[in-house]
Formats: C-alpha cells, sequence, structure tokens
C-alpha cells in the first residue's frame, strides 16, 4: 500500500516523501481512510506507531479541501489537538508543520510552563490547527483569546495518560465550548474503562481500531533484567554504558532527586549525562533533549512524565533503572526504542525490593524477562546495603494523581520558552522567556492547571492525591 493509494492529495504526499517514508504503517492506512471520510475515530495505539500523522495527514488534507471559514478578523481554529505533555505538544506540533508545510494552513503550539503573551499575540492572528495542553488552552479560552464556534476536528491524543494526569475536569471545559457538530479522533495506548467512559461522552459512531495488542510491548525490543543490590545500580549502570560503549541510552528513575544523582555520578564517571523531569525549566528540558539528539549527552535520565511522547529517531537503548510502580509506564518506556520498525534494547536492574513490580510488569506484558547477573554485581541475598528509599518511593497517590492537594511546585521553569515556535508565529506560538512556575504540563501531576485550579485545590478537594509538593516526576 502506498500513501497515494489512502487518497491524500499531492501536497501531503511530498511532504511525505520528504520525511523518507514509502509506506503507511499499519495504523495510517487504518486511520487515514477513516479520518478522510469524516468518521470519528477511536484508536488503540502508542508512540512509535506512527499515530500523528495517522490523524495529522488526513485532518491537513480535510481541511485544506475546505473552505476557509469567515471568523471575523482571526482565521478561526478548525482542528484542535489535545495532549497530555509539553514535550508532545511540541512534537506534533512539528509534525503539523511538517506535513502541512507545502498547504497554505497556519499551526501554533500552546502549553504551560512558558510566557502566554507570544502564544496570545500568535492566536489573535488566528490559525487553522492548534496544538495545546489543557490547562493553557483553557487560559486563553478564559482570555477570549481564542474562540472554538468553528472547530471541524478534535483529537485527544494520549487520552490515558490526560486521564492519569488529572486532565478529566479541564478536558471537560474543554469539550463544553466546542460545537456539538464535529468529528472526534481519541488515541490512546490503552483503553480503560475510564477513557471509555470519556469516550461515550465523546465520539459518536466511531471507527474502532487497534494496531498493537492492549499492553503489549513492541516486539522489536529486546528485554532483559540485570538483578543487583540496589546500593551498586550506579556503578552498574556506568559499568553497562563503558563495557557496551552505549552512545545514546535513556536511563528512566522514578524520581526526580534520583534522575539529578545517577547524573551526578555519571557524570564523576566522566560519562554526559542530563536529566530531564519536571523541576527542570522549559528551556533546560529543550536543551537536554537536543543534546541527547545531537550525541553531545550520551544518557538522558528522565522521569517518566518527562520523556512521555519522546520520539527520538533510532533510540537504541533503554534502561529502566529502578522499575517504574505502574506496570503500563514499563510499556511506554521501552516504547522509546525500537520504534517505526527498528530493534532496541530495553534492560531493567532490578533490585530485591523491586520483586513486586517485576511481576506485575511480566503479567501485563504475558512474558517472563530474562535475568542475567552481571559479574562482579550479582546480588547478594539480603539485597546488599540498605539504601536511602525515601527519594525512590514515594507514595502512589502521588505519583498517579498528582499533588492538588499540596502548593504548586515552586522549582521550576525560568526557562526560554520550549516550543520550536519561530519568531513569526506563524507555524508555533510557543515560546517565551519565563517560565511560569511549574505551571506546564508534563513536568510534575499539577501538570498545567491553571493557576485558579491551584487556588482552589489548596484544600485538596479536587485531587485526593496528596503526593509530595513537588510532585514525583
Ligand atoms: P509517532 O507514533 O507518531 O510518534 O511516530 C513515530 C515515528 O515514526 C516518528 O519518528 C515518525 O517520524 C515515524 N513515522 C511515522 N510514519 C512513518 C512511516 N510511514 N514510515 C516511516 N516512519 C514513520
Amino acid at each position: 500500500m502506498s500513501f497515494a493509494s489512502l487518497g491524500l492529495s499531492a501536497p501531503l504526499l511530498k511532504a511525505v516523501a520528504e520525511q523518507g517514508y514509502d509506506t503507511p504503517s499499519p495504523i495510517q492506512s487504518q486511520a487515514i481512510p477513516a479520518v478522510l471520510e469524516g468518521r470519528d475515530v477511536m484508536a488503540a495505539a502508542q508512540t512509535g506507531t506512527g499515530k500523528t500523522a495517522g490523524f495529522t495527514l488526513p485532518i491537513l488534507h480535510r481541511l485544506s479541501q475546505g473552505e476557509r471559514p469567515q471568523g471575523g478578523s482571526q482565521i478561526p481554529v478548525r482542528a484542535l489537538i489535545l495532549t497530555p505533555t509539553r514535550e508532545l505538544a511540541a512534537q506534533v506540533g512539528e509534525s503539523v508543520a511538517t506535513y502541512g508545510k507545502h498547504l497554505p494552513l497556519k499551526s501554533a503550539v500552546v502549553f504551560g510552563g512558558v510566557k502566554i503573551n507570544p502564544q496570545i499575540a500568535t492566536l489573535r492572528q488566528g490559525v487553522d490547527i492548534l496544538v495545546a495542553t489543557p490547562g493553557r488552552l483553557l487560559d486563553l479560552h478564559q482570555q477570549k483569546v481564542v474562540r472554538f464556534d468553528k472547530l471541524e476536528v478534535l483529537v485527544l491524543d494520549e487520552a490515558d495518560r490526560m486521564l492519569d494526569m488529572g486532565f478529566i475536569h479541564d478536558i471537560r471545559k474543554i469539550l463544553a465550548v466546542l460545537p456539538k457538530q464535529r468529528q472526534n479522533l481519541l488515541f490512546s495506548a490503552t483503553f480503560s474503562n475510564d477513557i471509555r467512559n470519556l469516550a461515550k461522552g465523546l465520539v459518536n459512531d466511531p471507527v474502532e481500531l487497534s494496531v498493537t495488542p492492549r499492553n503489549a510491548a513492541a516486539a522489536t525490543v529486546k528485554q532483559w533484567v540485570h538483578p543487583v543490590d540496589k546500593s551498586r545500580k550506579p556503578a552498574l549502570l556506568s559499568h553497562l554504558i563503558q563495557t557496551h560503549q552505549w552512545q545514546q541510552v535513556l536511563v528512566f528513575t522514578r524520581t526526580k532527586h534520583g534522575a539529578n544523582r545517577l547524573t551526578k555520578y555519571l557524570e564523576g564517571q566522566g560519562i554526559e549525562a542530563a536529566a530531564i523531569h519536571g523541576n527542570k525549566s522549559q528551556n533546560a528540558r529543550t536543551k537536554a533533549l537536543a543534546d541527547f539528539k545531537s550525541g553531545n549527552v550520551r544518557a538522558l535520565i528522565a522521569t517518566d512524565i518527562a520523556a512521555r511522547g519522546l520520539d527520538i529517531d533510532q533510540l537504541p537503548q533503554v534502561v529502566n533503572f529502578e522499575l517504574p510502580n505502574v506496570a503500563e509506564d514499563y510499556v511506554h518506556r521501552i516504547g522509546r526504542t525500537g520504534r517505526a520498525g527498528a530493534s532496541g534494547q530495553a534492560v531493567s536492574l532490578v533490585s530485591l525490593d523491586e520483586k513486586k513490580e517485576l511481576a506485575g510488569i511480566e503479567r501485563l506484558i504475558s512474558q517472563r524477562l530474562n535475568s542475567e547477573a552481571v559479574e562482579g554485581f550479582e546480588p547478594t541475598p539480603g539485597g546488599g546495603p540498605k539504601v536511602d528509599d525515601n527519594e525512590g518511593r514515594q507514595p502512589r497517590g502521588g505519583q498517579r494523581r498528582g499533588n492538588g492537594g499540596g502548593r504548586g511546585n515552586n522549582a521550576g521553569g525560568r526557562g526560554n520558552g520550549g516550543g520550536r515556535g519561530s519568531s513569526s508565529g506563524q507555524r508555533s506560538g510557543a515560546s517565551g522567556n519565563r517560565g511560569e512556575g511549574n505551571r506546564g504540563d508534563s513536568g510534575n501531576r499539577n501538570g498545567d492547571a491553571p493557576a485558579r485550579r491551584r487556588r482552589r485545590s489548596q484544600g485538596g478537594q479536587r485531587r485526593s492525591g496528596g503526593g509530595t509538593p513537588n510532585g514525583n516526576v
């Protein structure tokens, strides 16, 4: 099958060819015709399947074929793509710009954690396609900078993660201001009951697509476990990087502190490393990712949320320095490698106290992971010396549900706006010079919550998470 046979217009085929794509991925060959027909779609597809082009290409096609409605002085938003995290918003925005570059459509990306004014300026000019995280979008809507009365298509990308991050109220508020008559596309890695409930009120007679069996780990990723004492994990990681000469390795820790500590340790061992997590300004995160992609940084140490949606071409190696509390996160983590058909490796350093998590993961992926001790790092029967675990484990509620009950995260953003925004704001409006604390989406479970919500939630009524004030990601 070719992209041309899916019925996409010449400017889109040209853009796709420029990207070097020959054949549509399975999600693309299923989703593109359905979206072109104007159908609602509910798709189970995780990052790495090509889902972004799966919805972006047909949306661009439809918008470019239809008449741009008159919206007064401003081009009205015709397609809205909601994502849970800043990084994913930026990436999706980039895809929209890339695939749409031969079309006269305008797009922008808006998310929290960066100055709002440049976004306001871009939106005032009007855009056809807006990629946004929920909290910032609500802020902008309340300020009457953006209207949705001409909206034709809504995409919820990584809907499961949006619910995990506590965005359901924001999503419902956004849905309430959209026109009833519209096309709805819902993409989610997993389809829990919560997602199905959300879908019920959202999609209408949807085409249901699934390209990976639920919770399946990518078949192209070789996975194994190294059992090791907790205290020896940093040394083992350094040993693995050096002996296998891993040049680009994404390492997951459970906590921000853990990520910082490990980064320092590796640097002390002569391994260029950078951390990416919610206490880092958007600027620092963008820089760390760019350095990692360009090869200046060999090890990128990330927490789950910060890494969500990261798209790094040909990433060969993922390391779980600690197993995630939530088994599904393991699937997301290892999905960073082995993408778009490439092969990859995922190794987990597992200490005795992580037995339960390992069992949960193996149950979820219906697969036993090979366990191989590394010579010189064999675990001792009692699990070795005790390691201060405070930073290694956080209350479960704090991990998943956010810290609605706590104060906002105060360690964050002072960075230069993250997005890839061009100075003209034509393609992306996400830029700015001053972070706004941690109002951002991906860094913490406060997500992109508008200040008013944080204020309201000080009593902790909104979310019961009650995790640590600074969140844990
Ligand atoms: P996504 O799942 O949308 O995050 O896409 C994962 C990666 O696959 C991205 O780097 C895309 O550029 C790439 N990709 C998307 N579609 C194709 C395709 N048809 N052929 C090859 N690579 C693709």
